[in-house]
């Protein structure tokens, strides 16, 4: 059966589920949505494949985390997280474990909080975003992309590199921004944070809505990032990927058309994209 949604990104597998994840699956099954559990780093990406292999409408991705590959700063929240020397080969081997991996990453650039030796972290994250993008590119798999104050150098590495295949997940960019990234041929996915209210000035939300509003239909995808930024009706809690229902409803809405609509070309253009 086909899904209504696909939650193209949510951390499924990590710890933050493990007392409830049993209700979290069951309520995703009656609005029949489908999810990409994301991995941040190689231990936890193992994991994401085991929940993918025996769970019905899971996929997984396997891939580290840009702000894994420069600080020891261990977050319990997402399980074990040390492995900071990957190679092309050990993606692609990992990879190639599962019919159910159909992503590499998440991998890319998050220059919002760097280490105070800026420069060296700066060049490790890009050679670590290259490795992923040459496993992706041997493996013809999308790539789901972490961009965080640095999407300029990200459109810059992608053309560079010739390999613009994928989604750069929890966008919260202007038009001008987004505009070189759907041009080289990468989709845009948007999240929770595009259903928080407006604030006066420069509100990221004001941003992300004008971009929602100009993206080629074909190119929006919906997630959650779950289990962090819950949409606006369930702010402070724990988000889950059911609540991406939330985010197609916004964009719906931004766009001034159905929640059907909506929810049935994003869905396609996940199962398009990741072949699910
Ligand atoms: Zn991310
Ligand atoms: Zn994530």
């Amino acid at each position: 059966m086909k899904p209504f949604l696909v939650d193209t990104h949510c951390h499924l597998h990590f710890p933050a589920y493990d007392a409830d994840r049993e209700q979290v699956l069951e309520r995703m099954n009656e609005k029949n949505i489908w999810a990409l559990t994301i991995g941040t780093a190689i231990g936890n990406a193992r994991n994401a494949i085991k929940l993918a292999e025996s769970t019905e409408g899971i996929w997984a991705t396997v891939g580290l985390h840009p702000s894994h590959t420069t600080s020891d700063h261990v977050d319990t929240d997402e399980g074990e997280v040390h492995e900071h020397d990957l190679t092309v080969e050990g993606l692609v081997a990992l990879a190639r474990s599962s019919k159910k991996v159909v992503a590499i990453g998440e991998a890319g650039l998050d220059f919002y909080r760097l280490p105070e030796e800026r420069e060296a972290a700066i060049q490790k994250q890009e050679k670590v975003f290259r490795t992923h993008i040459e496993a992706a590119k041997q493996l013809d798999l999308p790539l789901v992309v972490h961009c965080r104050d640095a999407l300029s150098r990200l459109a810059e590495i992608l053309e560079e590199t010739g390999y613009a295949k994928g989604v750069v997940h929890s966008f919260t960019g202007t038009w001008e921004e987004a505009k070189p990234l759907l041009d080289l041929g990468m989709h845009i996915a948007v999240n929770g944070i595009a259903t928080f209210p407006l604030r006066k000035g420069k509100d990221p939300s004001t941003a992300i809505n004008e971009t929602i509003k100009r993206i080629p239909v074909e190119r929006l995808l919906v997630e959650t990032d779950a289990p962090w930024l819950a949409p606006n009706t369930y702010r402070g809690k724990r988000n889950e990927p059911s609540y991406v229902e939330e985010v197609a409803k916004h964009a719906a809405h931004v766009r001034g058309v159905t929640l059907e609509e909506i929810a049935k070309q994003t869905t396609e253009n996940a199962r398009a994209l990741f072949l699910i």
